[in-house]
């Protein structure tokens, strides 16, 4: 068996976005799988809109998601001279051909065919041009294209998609493309064939939008010579009301960036992106990095698009919110020290870590971690929901304060009273922090939630939480004594 290597090409002309990070992942999945390689080709042939800023940015994106690579980057343009070697190849052969007609000319014979109603295709007017006539052109100085010539023979042929099955296409219907540009610049279509086959790419998994290269791609690599690989079309993604996902109209969303900076955990992002256009074939939605290698094969990429959920008007589903319900549950159920170093990153950020979090403190860090995760979504959550555990300027929500304590203003007065209660406990346990909550309340003829519901708006500014004197012992004495002392700077 010879060995498989896939590759992913993208073009640098923009971040990666949602729809190349999840062909990047079924590339990479399939070479992990076959034991093959993946290589990465960085296809910037189109100097005008390729920029340094985007090839950073898709490299960052994937080394944040894991997908590494085997070989490369290569750089398209670096092989400049193998793309216009092939175009010369083709000429020799018969399988190119210059063709002189000016942009003026053909667009008005596509204005004439489309008010006559026949096909727009190129007419085929220099295709048989004698050598002397060709010879005669050139020494004109009158500029050229290079055209490939579609065998006239050809009929119905096609190749066999590993999605889609048998994909057919009436070769008198394709025109003779061009391959050389008139400034001498090799067009896209040869140069993505050359290098792949310079590359020994075996498969090919890429976005339906690609097809209508494919059928013309085949004919490139018979015409070279080369073994045609295995494609696999995969599904394109779009919104909810059939749109395509883009930037321009659904904003960041659709970067890769965008997950990463609103907290998300660079497995479960994979996790999201592989359901979107794949599926196990049974009703397993999660799957360790090892799960999904075993379970994913070509044949169950879907074939019809996928849907991606566009949800930004509601604040806490801001993207699809299979995206959030995977991220919570890796937030939730991975180990905790694994947890601990990605908060970490979050904590640095805001200059909230303390190196003793890595040390002394890292029992106190791990279990704080782990008290407070079951109702965060993303790692951001650490450092804004959570922010009381590691901060004292943390924000108190608005809602709890109107809720909680400004309709109480006697917790004013109370709540300092615990304070010195709890300061005076010989041994400061939940047990006794909690008696002496619902003592106070029963002194003061109201029920126990006034007070408890008062500590933790003040204690961790937030509505709702984990177990309130749990978090009393994990924000410690000290500091919940200060806080509920200076409950007055509320009013
Ligand atoms: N550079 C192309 C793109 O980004 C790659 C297409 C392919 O996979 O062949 O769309």
């Amino acid at each position: 068996m010879t060995e498989t290597r896939l590759r992913f090409p993208p073009s640098p002309t923009g971040y990666l976005h949602i729809g190349g990070a999840r062909t990047a992942l079924y590339n990479w999945l399939y070479a992990k799988k076959t034991g093959g390689k993946l290589i990465l080709r960085i296809e910037d042939t189109d100097t005008e809109r390729s920029t340094a800023a985007s090839i950073d940015g898709i490299l960052d994106g994937l080394k944040w998601l894991g997908i590494d690579w085997d070989e490369g980057p290569y750089f398209q343009t670096l092989f400049n001279d193998d793309h216009i070697a092939a175009a010369e190849r083709l000429l020799r052969q018969g399988n190119a051909y210059k063709c002189f007609c000016t942009k003026e000319n053909l667009d008005a014979k596509r204005e004439a065919a489309l008010a006559a109603k026949q096909g727009l295709g190129y007419d085929g007017t220099c295709r048989n041009l004698t050598p002397e006539e060709v010879q005669e052109k050139e020494a004109a100085g009158i500029p050229f294209v290079v055209r490939f010539r579609v065998p006239e023979r050809l009929g119905m042929l096609g190749y066999d998609d590993k999605v889609l099955g048998r994909i057919e296409c009436n070769y008198r219907e394709v025109d003779d493309f061009v391959i050389v540009r008139s400034n001498g610049k090799p067009l896209y279509l040869l140069c993505n064939v050359v290098d792949d086959i310079r590359d020994r790419i075996t498969h090919i998994i890429r976005g339906q939008d690609h097809m209508t290269n494919t059928t013309r791609q085949v004919l490139l690599y018979e015409a070279l010579d080369a073994p045609v690989p295995v494609f696999a079309h995969i599904p394109l993604t779009l919104d909810t009301k059939k749109a395509k996902i883009s930037k321009r109209s659904h904003g960041e969303i659709v970067a890769v960036h965008f997950y990463r900076e609103h907290g998300f955990i660079p497995w479960a992002f994979n996790n999201f992106l592989v359901l979107l256009g794949w599926s196990p074939g049974d009703d397993r939605e999660i799957f360790s990095k090892k799960e999904l290698i075993e379970a994913f094969t070509l044949e169950r990429i879907n074939k019809s698009s996928s849907i991606f959920n566009y949800r930004k008007d509601d604040p806490k589903f801001f993207t699809d919110p299979k995206a959030i319900a995977i991220n919570e549950h890796y937030l939730r159920t991975l180990p905790i020290d694994e947890i601990g170093e990605m908060v970490r990153e979050e904590l640095e950020a805001e200059s909230l870590w303390e190196d003793a979090y890595a040390g002394e403190k890292k029992e106190w860090y791990l279990q704080t971690l782990d008290l407070i995760r079951d109702r965060f979504h993303t790692l951001k959550d650490f450092t804004t929901l959570g922010r009381a555990y590691f901060a004292e300027d943390y924000q108190i929500d608005e809602k709890p304060l109107q809720k909680n304590v400004l309709k109480f203003p006697e917790l004013q007065e109370w709540l300092p009273v615990l304070a010195d209660r709890y300061e005076r406990l010989a041994e400061f346990t939940a047990g006794e922090a909690e008696r002496l909550a619902r003592e106070l309340a029963e002194e003061k003829a109201v029920k126990p939630g006034v007070i408890i519901n008062g500590m933790r708006t003040v204690i961790t500014g937030q509505l709702a939480g984990p177990s309130m004197f749990d978090v009393l012992m994990t924000i410690g004495r000290d500091r919940v004594v200060q806080r509920m002392r200076k409950i007055g700077r509320l009013f």
